[in-house]
């Protein structure tokens, strides 16, 4: 079950098959990709290192990024990917927190300089000690690893307090990717995946998928994402998959309205990790066509709780096509679904409540974090902190987190709803929407606009537009206009930072 087994199997059958592109030059082909995992994963059994370890990397998306990820699974360890945008001091508290025996990371030097991780060895991918490591004589197979073996510890992206580690199996990571082919897309040994968005989080998860296939790898030169770039390098590729956060999507477009092209080569563009608004997608579907596909997940339950499949979104003739357009898809294959009440008890179709999750992707826990599991996981079930209601046809609408849910004057308001009431103002750039205390309400709605451009939309117009939309009392009580919204390094909204704004009285 170890996934470097998965690697090493289609090694044995192709073998030839070119695996590792650095923008458009072919870098290593699956026997070479194979042998280089093997090497380093040689070189950390040597140093000790073996099943039970965990071995970070903090590192930018790089060519060396999945033979070292292939090598830590080579000696049975368990990799623990940081997101190479997080500050040192972000990075270190996570090597620290994970324990890791040692850290592959881009700046050694910034990350020993925290005096978090005194100990913990850290190698360069240029430096010599990596170099020695990849001279290693290769491990003649993956070492053994069993189906509920940690084979990945997912720090989520900390966009309600700190990260969590969720320790995902070998066999959470077949489960999902078994129900990628299922309900995602269809991927063939001449695909290519593109790494536009950090390999530590979901577009690395989906390279199993294209391992598993033997499909080809694409870091762009760039190491990040640039449309220009994207489209350029999809052009010569052909059959380009790529996971975009909703905000790389609206980026995308505007590069292909700008006379960008339409993104050919392009077949499937997964999205989601956060809200995509109707708008955008419509607009996403109008100039760059039917290559779109949205995936509703967590770390907790990798990317694999529904999906929103290519025909729901692309046909537009069916009927209910834009109701469904807004939500986000139907269960996975491998995924069961409940809505449930305030105290647990399943809510039938229609009804609002907290999003629960049972399968075999489902995490097995918080590492060194028992309270928080003990939270999150009950009786087998993902508690996901999401909040939603199910149609008929058990398709999903996601409402907001829980956290962000607003109650006003006894009156639940769901923040997304007034964003998208408020993105229909063509002055309106990006919007987010929180609640904040309220002696007389409880709570009252706050809008933080980006206007478009440097004007500002009247305010009287802004409620114009709730009010033509929504019920009167979800209307905000206040806007305050912004240049920008704080995001994360997923480009997540950081509605944290929006609270302690107001409550340090801005
Ligand atoms: P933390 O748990 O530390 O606050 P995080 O939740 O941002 O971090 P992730 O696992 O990266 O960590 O994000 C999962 C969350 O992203 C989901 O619970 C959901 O709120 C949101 N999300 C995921 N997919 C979608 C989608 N298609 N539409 C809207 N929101 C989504």
């Amino acid at each position: 079950m170890n996934p470097a087994e998965w690697l090493a199997r289609i090694a044995r059958v192709t073998p030839d098959a070119p695996a590792l592109f650095l923008g458009d030059k072919l870098v290593a082909d699956y026997g070479a990709f194979s042998r280089d995992a093997a090497a380093i994963g040689a070189g950390l059994v040597a140093r000790g290192i073996g099943p039970g370890d965990r071995v970070a990397l903090f590192m930018p998306n790089s060519i060396d990024y999945l033979p070292i990820f292939y090598g830590i699974l080579y000696a049975g360890a368990t990799a623990v990917p940081v997101n190479g945008k997080l500050h040192a001091r972000e990075a270190a508290w996570i090597v620290a927190h994970s324990d890791a025996r040692l850290v592959f990371a881009k700046d050694p030097q910034a990350l020993r300089a925290t005096g978090d991780i005194a100990g913990v060895p850290c190698l360069a991918p240029g430096g010599e000690e990596m170099a020695a490591l990849r001279a290693t004589p290769p491990l003649a197979a993956p070492a053994p690893m069993q189906v509920e073996d940690p084979a990945w510890l997912f720090y989520t992206s900390g966009t309600t307090g700190r990260p969590k580690g969720a320790i995902l199996s070998c066999g959470n990571l077949m489960a999902m990717s078994l129900s990628y082919f299922a309900d995602v897309d269809e991927v063939a040994a001449g695909d290519a995946a593109l790494y536009a968005a950090p390999l530590s989080h979901g577009a690395g998860l989906y390279n199993f998928v294209h391992v598993l296939r033997g499909a080809r790898h694409v870091v762009p030169e760039s190491g990040g994402f640039d449309p220009a770039e994207i489209f350029a390098l999809a052009q010569t590729l052909g059959n380009v998959s790529m996971f975009a956060a909703p905000t790389m999507v609206k980026r995308m477009v505007d590069h292909a309205r700008a006379g960008g092209g339409t993104g050919e080569g392009i077949k499937t563009i997964v999205y989601g990790g956060g809200p995509m608004y109707l708008a955008d997608i419509k607009d996403a579907l109008a100039v760059m066509g039917p290559k779109f596909v949205q995936i509703y997940g967590q770390g907790e339950a990798p990317m694999t709780i529904t999906a929103l499949s290519r025909a729901d979104i692309s046909d537009r003739d069916a009927p209910g096509w834009e109701r469904r357009l807004a939500s986000v898809g139907r269960a996975h294959a491998v995924a069961e679904l409940r809505i449930l009440d305030a105290r647990g008890a399943p809510l039938p179709p229609g009804e609002a409540g907290e999003i629960a999750v049972r399968g075999p992707q489902v995490m097995q826990g918080y590492l060194e974090n028992p309270e928080a599991s003990a939270k999150s996981l009950r009786d087998g079930w993902l508690m996901t902190g999401d909040l939603g209601h199910l149609d008929n046809q058990g398709y999903l609408f996601l409402h907001d987190r829980a956290k962000d849910l607003v109650i006003s004057g006894g009156s639940n308001i769901y923040p997304r709803e007034v964003e998208e009431a408020l993105l229909t103002h063509p002055g309106v750039s990006e919007v987010s929407v929180i609640g904040v205390p309220d002696t007389e309400w409880g709570e009252i709605v706050v809008a933080f606009v980006v206007p478009v451009g440097d004007g500002q939309p009247e305010m009287t117009e802004l409620d114009d537009t709730c009010t033509s939309l929504i019920a009167r009392f979800k209307k905000p009580k206040r806007y305050i206009f912004v240049p920008e919204l704080p995001k994360n390094n997923y480009g997540k909204v950081l509605k944290t930072d929006l609270r302690a704004r107001m409550q340090n009285g801005s």
